[in-house]
């Protein structure tokens, strides 16, 4: 299947958004810009000045946080802030997913305890 890179805009034979070249990019650049993430605690993430400060094309940044490389390296909440609303929508679709899968979860495990712990519990939760 001949598809457009999404970074490059070059054409190539294969799958997904990114061809083998700018996978082999955003692979080498993410050390990059992790170190300088480490070296610079104290800065505000952002990709324009990682961009800058590593000399490299802000989209392959911008695709290291979208593809997750940096989340385990930003604090908390920060990668968010980059991330594209269609992106936005989907985690939070995965997020309810999992709330949904653990509250499933905790019904089951309900389902075991004795009749008369289940009833005392429906009396409780009328009041
Ligand atoms: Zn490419």
């Amino acid at each position: 299947m001949i598809v457009t890179c999404k970074l490059c805009r070059k054409l190539y034979n294969g799958q997904g958004k990114i061809c083998p070249e700018c996978r082999q990019r955003l692979d080498e650049l993410y050390p990059d810009v992790r170190d300088y993430l480490r070296d610079n605690p104290k800065l505000a993430f952002n990709v324009e000045t990682v961009a800058e400060a590593l000399d490299v094309d802000i989209r392959y940044v911008q695709e290291l946080v979208a593809q997750g490389y940096l989340d385990r390296d930003l604090p908390e909440g920060m990668s968010r802030e980059v991330l594209s609303d269609r992106q936005k929508l989907i985690k939070a679709f995965e997020t309810s997913l999992d709330k949904m899968k653990s509250d499933a979860a905790i019904a089951a495990s309900h389902k075991s305890v004795t009749y008369g712990q289940e009833v005392y519990g429906d009396k409780l939760k009328r009041r």
